[in-house]
């Protein structure tokens, strides 16, 4: 009897231990630049998960990062749960190639769901000569920052274009957040980047100096998105922009969100929930989000295994068997 109500009280002690720790659980999603959109994608999931933060104790915060391969990266290194990614690295990651060979297989990077699309968006100065993505050798030109997925993705391209790093007049690494002020100065004729539409930046920057849209038709583009599953050709819509009437034809990639397998299936079961549950709030938080489906989302350009927090989340919404 003793010894029974001794069990019992240490349960009860244990079960107070659990909520107490449950209370303080912090968790961090990485992002990209606050002009992007990855930025605001980290905050609206953390608005629906913190709004019901008294029942779950899953405390979540925003940072603005480099972009895709820092989240990955920092994910692996166990200092962020969560990061929004690019599905072409999210591949590599998982797979150990490309940009991830050197450090091999992130075995345990787990996909959550995926987004919004990302086509490759190339802007460039109306008196630039930029018509094409293949006019951009000789353009003083910015890539992408370090830790971009933009700038690994513009690696790929240079390669199957056959191009080298000094056939641009300037190859500029600045932050997204800094391209529209330099394209406007004059100091780059054009930058590109991965990001879902409509996005602030490009906004921005069609806005304020007069910019175009240009297309990324070329045989070689049309060879890798055949050859690799995580591209596929997309369309930056005409109209969408001021001055950009024209579908503009490109090619692109999904963004992702991802964490670890060392991260709790409480915790990403809470916000894997917090999003599919409350899907038709979540559309509204960001108009690229607008068209966004349940059944893709927990589907398309995943690569990664889905962490079983979200496949728990998945399978009581009655998304999944
Ligand atoms: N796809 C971009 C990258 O990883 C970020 C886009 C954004 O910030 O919305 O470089």
């Amino acid at each position: 009897m003793k010894l029974n109500s001794l069990a019992i009280a240490m349960t009860v002690a244990g079960a107070f231990a659990g909520a107490a720790s449950a209370q303080q659980q912090f968790v961090s999603i990485g992002t990209g630049g606050v002009t992007g959109v990855y930025y605001p994608t980290g905050g609206a999931i953390c608005r629906l998960v913190n709004k019901d933060r008294a029942d779950h104790g899953i405390r979540c915060s925003v940072e603005s990062t480099g972009g895709s391969i820092y989240n990955i990266n920092t994910i692996r290194a166990g200092e962020l749960e969560f990061g929004v990614a690019q599905s072409d690295w999210q591949y590599h990651a998982y797979h150990g190639t490309s940009k991830f060979e050197e450090q091999g297989p992130f075995e345990d990077l787990r996909a959550v769901f995926s987004v919004h699309a990302e086509p490759v968006t190339i802007l460039a100065r109306r008196d630039a000569g930029i018509n094409n993505i293949t006019d951009i050798p000789g353009k003083r030109f910015n890539i992408g920052n370090p830790g971009s997925g933009t700038l690994g993705t513009w690696e790929v391209i240079e390669e199957a274009m056959g191009w080298e790093r000094s056939d641009l007049a300037l190859a500029a690494q600045m932050k997204s957040s800094e391209t529209a002020g330099a394209l406007c100065d004059n100091s780059i004729d054009g930058y590109f980047w991965l990001v879902g539409h409509p996005s602030g930046l490009t906004q921005e920057t069609v806005a304020s100096c007069d910019a175009v849209i240009v297309p990324a038709v070329a045989p070689e583009i049309t060879a890798l998105v055949e050859a690799n599953p995580y591209y596929r050709m997309a369309t930056i819509p005409g109209g969408m922009y001021p001055g950009n009437p024209d579908d503009i034809q490109t090619f692109g990639v999904g963004a992702t969100f991802v964490t670890s397998a060392s991260v709790s299936d409480e915790a990403v079961y809470t916000v894997a929930m917090a999003v599919l549950g409350n899907l038709d709030d979540f559309r509204k938080l960001h108009p690229a989000f607008a068209n966004l489906k349940a059944e893709e989302m927990i589907r398309d350009s995943l690569s990664a295994p889905l962490h079983p927090g979200a496949i728990r989340a998945y399978q009581e919404l009655g998304l999944m068997d």
